[in-house]
C-alpha cells in the first residue's frame, strides 16, 4: 500500500491522461502511421496494392480504372504504399477522423494508355 502511495497521489493530482476524443485531437506521433491518399492521377491501376494489403480492403480494377479503399478494415500498415511502384500511394501522418457510419473510399482515374515499345 505504501508503495503505490505516491503513484496514487499523483494521479490524484496530475493532469489526465485521456481526452475529450474527438473534441480533443492528439496530435500525431513522428513517423506515425495514418490515413492512406491514392493520387489518381498518377495510379496505374495494377493493383500491386490490392495483393500485398493484409487487410484485403484494397480493390482495383485496371478496365474501369478505378481505386477503391475499406478504411475501416484497414490495419494502417503502410504496406501498400511501401510497395506501389507508381508512388502514388502515400501514407499521411493523420489518423482518420471517427466516424459514425461506413464509408467507403471510391476514386475513378483514366485509363492510361500503354507506351507503345519504341
Ligand atoms: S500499387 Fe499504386 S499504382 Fe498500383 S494500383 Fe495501387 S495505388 Fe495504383
Ligand atoms: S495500410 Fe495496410 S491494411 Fe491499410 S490498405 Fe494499406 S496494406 Fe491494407
Amino acid at each position: 500500500m505504501f508503495k503505490m502511495t505516491p503513484t496514487i497521489m499523483r494521479n490524484f493530482v496530475g493532469k489526465r491522461a485521456t481526452r475529450r476524443y474527438p473534441a480533443v485531437v492528439r496530435p500525431p506521433f513522428e513517423n506515425a502511421r495514418g490515413e492512406i491518399y491514392n493520387d489518381i492521377q498518377v495510379c496505374t491501376f495494377c493493383g500491386v496494392c490490392a495483393v500485398k494489403c493484409p487487410s484485403q480492403c484494397i480493390a482495383v480494377d485496371k478496365k474501369l480504372a478505378t481505386w477503391s479503399c475499406d478504411p475501416s478494415a484497414c490495419v494502417y500498415c503502410g504496406v501498400c504504399a511501401e510497395s506501389c511502384p507508381a508512388g502514388s500511394l502515400q501514407q499521411k501522418r493523420d489518423y482518420r477522423r471517427a466516424v459514425r457510419e461506413k464509408e467507403m473510399i471510391f476514386l475513378k482515374g483514366e485509363i492510361k494508355k500503354e507506351v507503345a515499345a519504341s
